[in-house]
């Protein structure tokens, strides 16, 4: 049988790549070593995949950044402003594309870096392309063919991996009005048609054209450039073979448009939508390949045999064994590289490690099921099958996962548990009296500067250099200097600062039971950035308070209010590695019972004003649009299950770094937080028009200025920014805060500003 790999991580199992790419921007290695580097790690991915016998092994899966960024070179999407940066000669095309990537101040010049955004609902981060009205396309750099060649100089024959053209142009965003982007199809096409003379000149057969937007909802005229874009593509280049690959959802209503491409393979994601193999057997044309999406390139559990197995078999009846492949059901590049390198049995237990698969056992997985489905009968396969059968038993049977006790309190909640006691009109009032806060309170998001020094002390205690008495010590003397500081400054609600957190979510999942962490389980998030989800493997609990001691020593240290500091059960989910035994808004409800927990805990403690984070809500929103409702419904119910245990003269907070609500708003006024903080400075106050037209009841805290960078705003724009607030949102409900927490920010930038952000609070309050 013919296994398929739609794209491997390129970060290296050590991070290689990062570390180059961080040395070659500080200017400690040059250009030749980085790219040595990129050569190691392609030629390691290959072999690997061919070592384990892919039959199809993608190239120009690699990127020094991003694989949309690539696109966007090899098509000279490059917005003028950058063009000055190889003017001079001075720089090569790989110093423009990290211009592109990270912006660029030197020589005089400083140029901002290209928006970056998620890579539809994962955590992954690309550059969005530019685009403008006509924009003409032309051939930059010929990566795809280079990766290519060098692949067949290692004697391996590759299936270069292009994004669709209709996808690369969704993907990206219009930067004048007046135009939709899909109308530079015909400018774009003829690039990719000039790609493709280059690969066939050079002996390519299959050609992978990733089209995830063919799972999403599309307009008629983005259909019919789909078909358009296939056609011509076919009737340019007759002898290529070309594998359409979709992922992420199902294909829906483009099911009859995909499999009726004139391609030879459709790619299909039965992982997120098991469902829709039957429906695409059932109307498959004669002569189109499935490639069966089986193994999870999101998630980091082992594949159940025998269920993938009954999927194979299905699609080999029906379309008989020379038309099905078996396949990822993604790129892997959102999955960590090597389970082999999780040695620590204290923080990833023997038994937990049993369970879990990785990019590299990912691709033995896929190479397994096309044996085992091609040759069922044979010692070999008998073996890989009744190994399987023993791991998956013994996660199924483990006394590690299910909690009785968890279950029966999950499935005890109540309506009254996901209401606070009285609504907000009466909880205001009682607040009012219980905080006595002036008009446009100031605050902070919660995190106060991250130095070296403070992440230092982790580490030296993880070492054991340190001892628990002594990390305290410097982390209680880092905390109080911080409350002084915001005494000083005469900052009304004051935070503890989050010196012993290393991580929002990590921090919490390493005390609650369910959740196990890796050493290496490193995922790109963007660009060098790696992240290390945790993974919730279990019913999830609080055996022990979280936060309470650090948040009462605070509270000790002053006579202002204190703020509590918690993440939210949504953002913990959707940041982790989810268990895929039990619907995730199971594991949520889990982890919001724990969080109500630390809540009531926090109360009883004399913290009066709670903050419940939650970044993470928007991100999790399918893909989608008719299956939004469910979602909300399930995440909106778990915030609030949360914030509910308490008295109605707490204040609970929550904060969200973005402010794009419009389509949400409804179900953000819903979770009745009390007060919500949100980013507004860099769009200066305009996504604060959600709240304003749905009239939104509680109060808000719209930030009031860009914690991403070190620049100190002064008080007058900060002012000018309320005003502009104020015109939309009555003034008693309006909270003075930055756009999102402080821990990147270094303390002398970090001082200036919030002093200034007083100032400008004042200035408010004697303007009513
Ligand atoms: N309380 C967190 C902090 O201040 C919130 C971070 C976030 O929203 N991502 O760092
Ligand atoms: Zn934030």
């Amino acid at each position: 049988m013919l296994t398929n790999s739609l794209g491997y991580p390129r970060i290296g199992s050590d991070r290689a790549l990062k570390k180059a790419c961080e040395s070659y921007w500080a200017g400690k290695i040059s250009v030749q070593v980085l790219l040595k580097t990129g050569q190691n790690i392609r030629a390691h991915n290959w072999e690997l995949q061919q070592n384990e016998g892919i039959t199809f092994i993608p190239s120009n899966d690699f990127s020094f950044y991003d694989q949309v960024l690539d696109h966007s070179l090899m098509f000279g999407a490059i917005p003028e402003r950058y063009h000055q940066v190889i003017l001079d000669g001075k720089n090569g095309e790989l110093d423009l594309y990290f211009a592109m990537a990270r912006g660029y101040q030197r020589d005089g010049l400083d140029i901002t870096a290209m928006e970056m955004t998620k890579w539809f609902d994962t955590n992954y981060h690309y550059i969005v392309p530019e685009f403008h009205r006509d924009q003409q396309f032309k051939l930059f750099s010929t990566k795809v063919v280079d990766e290519f060649k060098e692949a067949k100089r290692l004697g391996l024959q590759t299936k270069p991996v292009l994004i669709g053209p209709v996808s690369y142009l969704l993907l990206g965003k219009e930067k004048e009005s007046g135009f939709h982007r899909i109308e530079l199809i015909n400018n774009l096409l003829p690039v990719y048609l000039e790609l493709l003379k280059g690969l066939e000149a050079n002996k390519a057969e299959w050609i992978q054209f990733d089209e995830p937007f063919l799972a999403l909802d599309l307009t008629e005229a983005e259909q019919s450039a789909v078909s358009y874009v296939y056609a011509t593509i076919k009737k340019n280049f007759p002898k290529l073979k070309i594998i359409v690959a979709t992922y992420f959802d199902q294909l829906g209503d483009n099911l009859e448009l995909a499999i009726n491409l004139p391609v030879a393979v459709l790619h299909i994601d039965l992982v997120r939508a098991p469902a829709q193999l039957e429906a695409v057997l059932d109307r498959i044309p004669d002569n189109l390949t499935l490639s069966l999406g089986l193994v999870d390139g999101r998630n980091i559990w082992k594949n159940d045999y025998a269920q993938s197995l009954s999927q194979i078999q299905k699609a080999i009846e029906r379309l008989g064994r020379e038309r099905v492949w078996v396949a990822g059901s993604c790129s892997l590049i959102h999955s960590p590289c090597d389970l082999d390198l999780e040695t620590n049995v204290k923080s990833l237990s023997p038994e937990i490690k049993q369970w879990l698969a990785f990019a590299k056992q990912k691709v033995q997985e896929i190479s397994a099921l096309g044996k085992i489905a091609a040759h069922p009968e044979s010692e070999a396969s008998k073996a890989l099958f009744a190994a399987n059968m023993v791991d998956q038993e013994s996660r199924r049977s483990s006394a590690k996962i299910h909690r009785p006790e968890v279950e029966a309190r999950v499935a005890a909640i109540t309506v009254a548990d996901s209401s606070r006691l009285s609504p907000f009109s009466i909880r205001t009032e009682i607040q009012r009296k219980a905080l006595n806060l002036p008009l446009f309170p100031t605050t902070t998001i919660g995190s106060f500067p991250q130095t070296t020094e403070v992440r230092s002390w982790r580490a030296r205690f993880k070492k054991g250099e340190l001892s628990q008495e002594q990390y305290d010590e410097l982390i209680a003397n880092e905390t109080e200097e911080t409350i002084r500081f915001q005494e000083d400054i005469g900052i009304d609600v004051l935070v503890h600062g989050e010196f012993e957190r290393n991580d929002m979510v990590e921090y919490f999942g390493e005390q609650l039971a369910g959740f196990a962490f890796t050493k290496n389980g490193w995922v790109q998030s963007y660009g060098s950035r790696c992240v290390k989800p945790p993974v919730i493997y279990g019913d999830v609990y609080r055996p022990a308070a979280m936060t309470v001691r650090w948040s009462s020593f605070a509270q000790s240290l002053t006579s202002k209010w204190v703020k509590g500091m918690l993440t939210g059960p949504v953002t913990i989910l959707q940041w982790s590695f989810v268990r895929n035994d039990q619907p995730r808004s199971e594991t949520c409800t889990q982890i919001a019972l724990a969080i109500r927990d630390e809540v009531v805990d926090l109360e009883k403690a004399g913290i009066k004003i709670i903050q419940i984070d939650e970044p993470a809500i928007r991100e999790g929103l399918p893909l989608r649009k008719s299956a939004w409702q469910q979602y909300l419904n399930w995440a909106v119910r778990a915030f609030r299950i949360s914030a509910s245990g308490v008295q109605d003269d707490t204040q609970i907070h929550t904060h969200m770094c973005y402010s794009e609500f419009n389509d949400i708003i409804t179900n953000i006024a819903d979770m009745d937080a009390d007060v919500i903080t949100i980013e507004c400075s860099r769009s200066q106050m305009e996504l604060l028009g959600a709240f304003a037209d749905f009239k939104y009841p509680n109060e808000i805290g719209p930030g009031v200025y860009d914690i991403h960078s070190p620049r100190v705003p002064d008080r007058s724009e900060m002012v000018l920014l309320l005003e502009k607030a104020g015109a939309v949102i009555p003034a008693r409900q309006l909270w003075v805060n930055p756009d999102c927490g402080l821990k990147t920010r270094h303390w002398d930038e970090t001082k200036k500003a919030l002093i200034e952000m007083v100032a400008a609070a004042k200035t408010m309050r004697e303007e009513v």
